[in-house]
């Protein structure tokens, strides 16, 4: 866009948001990448807005589909796949301005919040009133519930909990051409419609922006109990884990780290990490006291038949030292491409062994951790950002790791989202009728694609 044409965009945005609505200059830095800038994804934007209603993001809608304006919703930036990266400019949506608490009403477990409200403030605010918010993604100090229903964020607890989109009970978006609409709300049970809540969770700001989410909530469980289990190898953990299930411990959380990824974290772990240690699992057990105890005894005595060490740590001390992998991972070169396939619980091992063959066969040092219980892995490919030809070989090996997730039975993404990294890859997964149903479904939302174009396409 030319200087000219920015300046013009920013007087009409401004007749919107008002003057403090329009970030400029370096202000609008922040808003070039998201948490895959350490693989080398930017994107200039043609504005940044930061509505404070709304009723402001339905005018911003209506503008952009008058004009054919690209607009790129953005949460708290934490996305692993490039969606809120405007990555062929556009105007960015910034929705932090969204933060309000609508309701919040303890006694029928619900909490009605503005968009922009971080994931560790929602966790809180139910925490603090006596009840429990499952989703816990790593980042929950940025990112925004916001971006977790458009993600259809996970974490550890997704195990048990299942994905951020189990726990919204209503959404108020906005969708072209410039409508606020309502779907679902505070009520326990609400069938009528197509379930057009569902269709939003998940969609990565495609089919709408979401401007505030109902949430249901739990009762805190008494007890949470965390076991951590050391192995030798991959197959001896994965196989550990397959007999925790098969034995109907109901975990709450069953996650994992391979070696090499232990070996980033190891002296931050509470204690000496047994150094003969290979795969470690990271699980923990939760609910009324006495029933937590019984599961948990049964869960270590379970591991405890193949594991070289089995700890009980204290939940924040373990947890805080699980949400620092990604970041140490990131830590040890500088970079990484990582990618969050997901396969049948039975082939994890399968899936730890490829990626492995696929780091040393493009040079590259790995690591996988992840959500063993959900099979869904965290594939790296370490790489220094500066070197073009790493890059390269890391794409290239995330774009193997693809076919190999998809040859072992599972998929591209098991939380992440498609965003600008994964685009075209549904293809692969899909029959034809799904990825037309799945283009149909954009067009019915959004016909002049003006909500984030080029994202979450699922073939090229
Ligand atoms: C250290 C670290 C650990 C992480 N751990 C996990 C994990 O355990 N599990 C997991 O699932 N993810 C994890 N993530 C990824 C990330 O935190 C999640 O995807 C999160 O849900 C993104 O939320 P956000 O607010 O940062 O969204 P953004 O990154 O700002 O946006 C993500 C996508 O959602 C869209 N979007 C954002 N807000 C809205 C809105 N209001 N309306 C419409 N569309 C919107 C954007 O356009 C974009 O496509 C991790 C990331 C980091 C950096």
């Amino acid at each position: 866009m030319s200087a000219g044409a920015t300046v013009s965009l920013a007087r009409e945005l401004r007749g919107i948001v008002g003057e403090d609505g329009v970030l400029t200059g370096a202000a609008t830095a922040p808003y070039e990448t998201d948490a895959t800038a350490s693989r080398g994804l930017r994107g200039v934007p043609d504005a940044v807005v930061v509505p404070s209603s709304a009723e402001e993001v339905a005018e911003l809608v209506a503008f952009a589909c008058a004009r054919g304006v690209a607009l790129v919703p953005r949460g708290g930036g934490t996305g692993l796949a490039g969606g809120a990266v405007p990555v062929e400019g556009g105007v960015v949506v910034s929705l932090e301005r969204l933060g309000g608490v609508h309701e919040l009403t303890p006694e029928a477990w619900r909490l009605s919040v503005g968009a922009g409200v971080t994931t560790a403030t929602v966790r809180r605010l139910a925490r603090e009133n006596g009840l429990f918010f499952p989703p816990d993604p790593g980042a929950a100090e940025q990112s925004h519930i916001g971006g977790n229903v458009a993600t259809n964020a996970g974490g550890p607890h997704a195990f048990k909990y299942g994905n951020t989109g189990t726990w919204v009970t209503g959404i108020e978006a906005v969708v072209p051409p410039g409508e606020v609409v309502r779907v679902g709300g505070d009520q326990r049970k609400d069938v009528g419609g197509y379930d057009i809540k569902s269709l939003l969770v998940g969609s990565e700001g495609t089919l709408g922006i979401i401007t505030a989410v109902t949430l249901r909530l739990l009762p805190a469980p008494e007890a949470l109990l965390p076991i951590v289990a050391f192995f030798a190898d991959a197959e001896s953990g994965c196989a550990a884990v397959a007999e925790v299930i098969a034995n109907g411990i109901e975990a709450a959380a069953l996650d994992f780290l391979d070696g090499p990824s232990l070996e980033v974290v190891r002296g931050a772990y509470p204690e000496a990490v047994p150094d003969d240690a290979g795969f470690v699992l990271i699980s923990e057990v939760d609910g009324p006291a006495e029933e937590a105890a019984r599961q948990a005894a049964e869960l270590q005595a379970c591991v405890a038949e193949t594991a070289i060490r089995t700890d009980t740590p204290v939940p924040a001390e373990v947890w805080r030292w699980r949400d620092g992998v990604s970041g140490a991972m990131s830590g040890a070169r500088g970079g990484k491409v990582s990618e969050d396939i997901f396969v049948p619980l039975p082939r994890l091992a399968d899936a730890i062994r490829g990626v492995h063959e696929i780091g040393a066969e493009l040079d590259l040092p790995t690591g996988t951790w992840g959500h063993a219980g959900d099979g869904n892995l965290h594939a790296s490919f370490l790489i220094d950002p500066s070197d073009p030809a790493q890059l390269d070989r890391a794409n290239g090996a995330a774009d193997r790791l693809f076919t190999l997730a998809i040859d072992l039975g599972g998929g591209v993404t098991g939380e992440h989202g498609i965003g600008w990294v994964k685009r075209g890859q549904l293809a692969r997964q899909w029959t034809e009728g799904a990825i037309v149903l799945h283009e149909q479904i954009k067009r019915s939302f959004d016909p002049a694609n003006v909500l984030n174009p080029g994202k979450k396409v699922a073939r090229l």
